[in-house]
């Protein structure tokens, strides 16, 4: 079995995986704040969790692995001000706070699903973690690590030593002269603990507590629900890069601060997927695309999963419709050649184990599943090695993918339905206009079928739509 390393965000270096207990990781991933559907950019960050599950499996370690659904508490502003993000939704839609967080919570799932992202051993709401919540605050109290003020109850992050390190955070650049945006905050990086319900409006969530009825802050919460289900100390957490600064840097703060024990042997962040250089897709910025939207324009979630392992998670991934379709016609093409493999021909076994081996390595170091991606094009292509001893390779590697490589099922001739109806037509047109014996116009459309990317050709009794990219 090749060495597992992974980037630890703690010590920005690649460091040899060892879990706390021999044979079991302990793994902890952020989940989304359900108050709108997820983003691709989302969905990016809960695939390089994925595919580091799969690859402990595949080592034959036990996995135990928590998604957590932040239903309460996040508010639009990190500053600890603005509206809840969950309640602000359920305002603007006319439905309850709970009705909006558990309809977005199963279209979560629903993308995971689509996307072969397998589920954790257990979702958990962060509602239903109250009880832990208000006791792990009664921890940090009793070690002086919070003060209360007229909206919330705040961790004191001057308090603990080791504030910021995650982050690299220049504690004193950061306080000095800075505007503390929380009215009587006592130093810029402090962060709500407990937020109060405002005096003159009712909440849809909130809960009483000794300091008063209000409702968690996000951070918190994270923290509570990793104790609840997995301990105090724990092998890996994983979330996008910009969760380091605040949310993990609070984690931190709150899990230490209550135990005194480190929390998370190894840090994992994965970096942003973006539009182009400056903008980033974000849910709150307006300029965001949902997996549906993908799946409506005639894509194969499958291909944005192929396009998402095509570039290292700790990289940003540039998105672009170009670059899916780009992804989708490499990834059917790969397919296809796997299709056509000649399971009666045994030759070369030994090269195909070399070749499995190598791509575990690849994944080992750090997810290099760019690398790993190369291998299994070279494998499907080495004219030495006979189709069984390949089958045998890319069934097992696939486990670790989950490209559903052996599926054809959205492969565009597998599924006529998936045309879209505007190809169709065109395709309607010209055979009817051959019928006619007007070739020019037949021609023309010809043409037009070949930019939306189809052949055409006709049999006897008709004719049949053929995606360009199958033509090999
Ligand atoms: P949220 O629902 O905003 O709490 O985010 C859910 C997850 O998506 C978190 O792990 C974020 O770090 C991550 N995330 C947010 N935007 C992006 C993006 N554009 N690319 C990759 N991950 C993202
Ligand atoms: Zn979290």
């Amino acid at each position: 079995m090749p060495q597992l390393t992974l980037f630890n965000t703690l010590s920005r270096n690649k460091e040899a995986f060892v879990p706390l207990t021999p044979g079991q990781v302990k793994m902890y991933t952020c989940g989304p704040t359900v108050y709108n559907y997820a983003h691709i950019g989302n969905l990016r960050s809960y695939i390089f969790p994925d595919l580091l599950k799969k690859l402990l499996l595949q080592l034959g370690y036990s996995v135990q692995h928590i998604i957590n659904f932040t239903d309460v508490g996040h508010l639009t502003s990190d500053e600890d001000l603005g509206d809840d993000k969950v309640e602000k939704a359920a305002a603007r839609l006319g439905k309850s706070a709970w009705e909006i967080s558990r309809f977005y919570a199963e279209a979560f799932q629903q993308d995971l699903q689509a996307l072969n992202i397998a589920f954790p051993t257990r979702f958990t709401y962060a509602t239903e973690y109250i009880p832990q919540q208000i006791a792990l605050l009664e921890q940090l109290e009793a070690k002086g690590l919070s003060y209360t003020l007229p909206d919330g109850v705040y961790y004191d992050t001057a308090s603990f030593a080791d504030y910021g390190q995650l982050a690299r955070l220049d504690i004193e650049g950061l306080n000095e002269g800075a505007r503390v945006s929380a009215e009587g905050k006592q130093h810029k990086t402090d962060f709500a603990l407990w937020k109060f319900s405002p005096a003159d409006q009712q909440r849809q969530m909130e809960w009483e507590s000794p300091w008063g009825k209000g409702f968690p802050g996000w951070h918190l919460e994270c923290t509570a629900m990793i104790f609840a289900e997995l301990g105090q100390t724990i092998d890996i957490h994983t979330g996008g890069t910009d969760h380091i600064p605040v949310h993990h840097t609070n984690e931190i703060a709150q899990a230490e601060g209550a135990t005194g024990q480190k929390f998370v042997n190894y840090w994992l962040h994965g970096e942003f997927l973006v539009l182009d250089q400056e903008r980033r897709m974000g849910k709150s910025e307006g300029n965001f695309i949902t997996l549906q939207t993908l799946l409506d324009q005639g894509f194969s979630a499958r291909a944005y999963r192929y396009l998402a392992l095509t570039a290292h998670y700790r990289h940003f991934l540039t998105f672009s419709e170009e670059a899916l379709k780009s992804a989708q016609t490499a990834y059917f093409k790969l397919k296809r050649l796997i299709q056509k493999l000649d399971a009666s021909a045994h030759q070369g076994a030994e090269a195909a184990e070399a070749a499995y081996e190598q791509m575990l390595a690849a994944l080992c170091d750090d997810l290099n599943a760019p690398k790993a991606l190369g291998q299994i094009w070279e494998l499907v292509q080495n004219k030495d090695i006979g189709g069984q001893p390949k089958i045998s390779v890319l069934q097992r590697i696939d486990q670790v993918l989950s490209l559903a490589l052996f599926d054809s099922a959205d492969l565009p001739e597998n599924n006529a339905a998936e045309i879209p109806p505007v190809v169709q037509d065109l395709a309607r047109q010209r055979w009817e206009a051959k019928q006619a014996r007007d070739f020019a116009r037949a021609d023309q459309l010809r043409e037009a079928l070949a930019e939306a990317g189809y052949a055409v050709k006709d049999a006897k009794a008709g004719y049949e739509l053929v995606a360009l990219d199958s033509s090999m």
